[in-house]
């Protein structure tokens, strides 16, 4: 069994469904509204856990309702919640407006995560005892910084989504094993709009790089080798959210299983493409026997 740390985000999405979105001082009455488990960090630990790796999360969730409910449903996805604590104040939150064109607006307040300055007693060695730690952007990123050390100290790969873009702390990339952008975070971090360019420049960062293209797959550069381009499987997407995150939890699991990078992508590939086809967050990731069917 692959064994991999989480050190990430956990949030409550409340989505409120509206055939138009408000102008600023309107009221609008909307059709619907409903709240699901969210934040990168737990998405990434569901799609892998779903997906056959035993998975550790840390973070923080509030000392209110939401912070029950998120605890809760990281369980019963079946990953470890001891080094996920329960901090004073409010739990993570994405305020999702989501209009009949499919368009949406998206505040999140990251509540109980930005509470997460760095690590605590125990996490190192979590982190040093696992096959690989992910890591997003959505705590502060000291924390980030001293997860991505901890697992270099421990030998351990560090898988980096480097989202939401924004500018890197220094030592971040370099103690960094593998990033994953989409295109726009490339772009962002590079300056350069055509991955190809762009994963090379980062490869004078990162040893490896993987850029998702959406419905066109993603393209693997690593240092001394030819890139290589993966095709999605071609499918019809319905809610492509937390697309990337069960790319990443896939392909978290692929690795740690001793698969080599392209056969790793092609399975991440496939879990993610039927993430797209059904509705929701972590509610729409794939477990182990549809990937694995899928995949052929
Ligand atoms: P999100 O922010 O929605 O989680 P992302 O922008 O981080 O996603 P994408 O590049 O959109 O990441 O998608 C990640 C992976 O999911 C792609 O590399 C691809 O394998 C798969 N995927 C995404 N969209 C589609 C689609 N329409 N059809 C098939 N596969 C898809």
């Amino acid at each position: 069994m692959t064994a991999i740390a989480v050190l990430g985000s956990t949030n409550m999405d409340l989505v409120a469904y509206v055939p138009k979105a408000p102008r600023l001082g309107e009221t609008v009455t909307g059709r619907e509204f409903r709240t699901a488990p969210g934040g990168k960090g737990a998405n990434q630990a569901v799609a892998a856990a779903r997906l056959g790796g035993e998975v550790v999360m840390i973070g923080a969730v509030g000392a209110d309702e939401f912070g029950v409910r998120l605890r809760a449903g990281l369980a019963s996805a079946g990953v470890e919640t001891a080094a996920l604590r329960t901090v004073e104040g409010a739990s993570g939150t994405a305020h999702i407006t989501v209009d009949d064109e499919g368009g949406n607006s998206i505040i999140v307040i990251p509540g109980a995560n930005a509470r997460v300055t760095g690590l605590e007693a125990g996490d190192a060695s979590r982190i040093g005892a696992a096959d690989c730690l992910l890591l997003q952007l959505e705590l502060p990123l000291e924390a980030v910084l001293a997860g991505a050390e901890a697992a270099r100290a421990h030998g351990v790969r560090t898988v980096l989504t480097p989202a939401p873009a924004q500018p890197l702390p220094a030592g971040l990339l370099a103690a960094t094993g593998l990033l994953v952008p989409n295109e726009h975070e490339a772009a962002a971090l590079t300056g350069l709009t055509d991955p190809h360019r762009a994963a090379e420049a980062l490869l004078r960062e990162v040893p490896e790089v993987v850029v998702t293209l959406g419905a066109a797959g993603c393209l693997y550069a690593a240092r001394g080798r030819e890139p290589v381009t993966v095709a999605a499987p071609r499918v019809r997407a319905v809610d492509t959210t937390a697309a990337g995150d069960t790319f990443v939890g896939a392909l978290a699991v692929a690795l740690g299983e001793g698969r080599a990078m392209p056969e790793a992508l092609a399975w991440a590939s496939v879990a993610a493409s039927l993430s797209v086809q059904r509705p929701g967050a972590q509610d729409s990731m794939p477990t182990r026997a549809e990937v694995d069917r899928a995949a052929g």
